[in-house]
């Protein structure tokens, strides 16, 4: 009996993941959907907890910070059994954090060459040689690589204040016969277009000089592909493919792991590209001084180019990339719609465009159905519950200025005072636990550079342990901007 209802359970999550897949076809559309999404399996069902299989880690970690709010979203309204979802990965190489140490690890005991990325291990299987052909290809060699998105062009970024620096920078490199800076590094907190401006790079290199060797990757895969090759002492092939290229572009450099090798080898790679004057791209979440777990030789080689930063985008930016991806879903958005959301959602551009994809689902599934205001609030009520809950540097700037009876403009000001500068160093540390604002950005709110902000975190973490009623206060502080 026992097992019968386990079998319908089974067949039941089953149809169910089918009726998900449709669902997440149209709201993430075909390209995204096949390069990500159908890969995935369903597996065990356990106490609520439902476990979704990736073929690779890499995958894994792409879905869990692309989909994975969605999918679990989409589940719950399902299917109210299901309490967890657990995205795993199905031959065990799970851990992006433990890459280095316990890969070698895992890789000396599967049975075949052939698992790492389901391709084979011959030197030809390094490359992620970036190409309008390969964009599609979903064979052996690109098995692991992000395949180049279509829609990630020059044409359709828009720029605005916050961005346009980058951008001009990232057509530079890409139009440039020779190289005027290098590398060019980008970096900005997540969803801000370094992505969008990587592949756009890689498109029109491809369409204007289609003999240039460009290889993209993430940091992740160099670290894979690396301890790959010391496994089968294939080092020799691997050096060659990396440094034979015209254009070597590293996404997410800050999962390059920590000290070790793999940075020593990478340190080799870059600066033999660099003193033959090929071009190095690389985007990561932090500038390079501040990239945690980097050796400072490298660091000091990434600045030697041209650093540039996408800041947090600005309401008429939000404004006009709701337009253009509008036009791109041949969506009709109301301006009060677009004036809301662009008001309501700015964190970054990837939640503004899910925003956007979700209200044209909507108004699809209903054949057509008009989007108004109304309907959008009503479809992104848990969106924007939780964005209404999400605590801000200002806040933080007023709450403790007025736990400390102090004024905002003290705060912020230049004053060294222990009276004024502790609240200060209180309000850093806060703005950088309770929100996802990097360093440079939460100096900026203080007039401020990422050093200061550190050195008052780090500050604070010392005085909480010897100081109870410091203590005590950043925790009544604490609870009340959670609330
Ligand atoms: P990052 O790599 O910085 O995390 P992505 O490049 O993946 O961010 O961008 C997230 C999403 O936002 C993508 O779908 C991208 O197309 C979109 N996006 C970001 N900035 C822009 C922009 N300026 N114009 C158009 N789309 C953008
Ligand atoms: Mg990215």
């Amino acid at each position: 009996m026992a097992e019968e209802a386990l079998v319908s359970e089974e067949r039941t999550v089953d149809t169910q993941w089918g009726l998900i897949c449709n669902q997440l076809k149209t709201e993430f559309g075909a390209t995204a959907f096949d390069s990500w999404l159908k890969p995935l399996t369903v597996g065990d069902f356990n106490n609520g907890v439902m476990n979704i299989c990736a073929p690779t880690a890499f995958m894994k970690n792409w879905v869990v910070t692309h989909y994975a709010d969605r999918i679990s979203k989409i589940w719950e309204q399902q299917n109210s059994s299901i309490k967890k979802i657990n995205f795993i990965v199905q031959n065990g190489l799970s851990d992006r954090r433990s890459v280095d140490t316990s890969l070698l690890k895992k890789i000396s005991s599967t049975p075949t060459p052939q698992n790492i990325y389901g391709c084979s291990i011959n030197s030809s299987s390094f490359g992620l040689v970036a190409g309008a052909s390969l964009a599609n290809d979903t064979s052996r060699n690109t098995a692991a690589a992000s395949p180049l998105n279509p829609n990630y062009t020059f044409e359709n970024f828009v720029v605005g204040k916050t961005n346009e620096f980058a951008y001009a920078a990232a057509r530079k490199v890409a139009e440039a016969k020779n190289v005027s800076f290098n590398p060019l590094f980008l970096y900005s907190s997540v969803g801000l277009g370094k992505t969008h401006l990587m592949h756009s790079i890689i498109w029109h290199i491809k369409k204007n000089d289609p003999n240039r060797n460009v290889i993209y990757l993430t940091a992740e895969q160099f670290v894979y592909k690396f301890v790959k090759a010391l496994r089968y002492k294939d080092t020799a092939a691997f050096k060659e493919q990396f440094r034979s290229v015209d254009v070597l572009m590293v996404d997410d450099f800050q999962f390059m792991g920590n000290k070790g090798t793999t940075q020593e080898e990478f340190f080799h790679t870059f600066s033999s590209l660099v003193e033959e004057g090929k071009q190095v791209i690389i985007s990561a979440d932090k500038s390079p001084t501040d990239l945690e777990g980097i050796e400072e030789r490298l660091k000091s080689r990434l600045v030697g180019g041209l650093v540039v930063d996408i800041m947090p985008t600005d309401f008429d930016l939000r404004m006009s990339i709701l337009q253009k991806k509008a036009e791109l879903m041949g969506i009709e958005l109301p301006v009060k719609v677009a004036e809301f959301l662009a008001q309501k959602i700015t964190a970054n551009v990837r939640e503004l465009e899910g925003s956007l994809k979700r209200i044209a689902a909507h108004s699809q599934l209903l054949s057509g159905k008009e989007i108004t205001l109304d309907m959008t609030q009503d479809v992104l009520k848990d969106m924007l519950r939780s964005i209404d809950r999400k605590t801000t540097i200002d806040e933080i700037q007023k709450k403790v200025a007025e736990h400390f009876n102090i004024s905002v403009k003290e705060l912020q000001s230049s004053r060294r005072a222990r009276t004024v500068a502790r609240p200060r160093q209180v309000a850093m540390y806060l703005a950088k636990q309770l929100t996802s604002r990097s360093l440079p950005e939460i100096g900026r709110k203080f007039e401020r550079d990422h050093t200061t902000v550190m050195h008052a975190v780090r500050k604070i973490e010392e005085l909480i342990i010897e100081d109870q009623t410091l203590a005590e206060n950043i925790e009544i502080l604490r609870r009340t901007l959670e609330n």
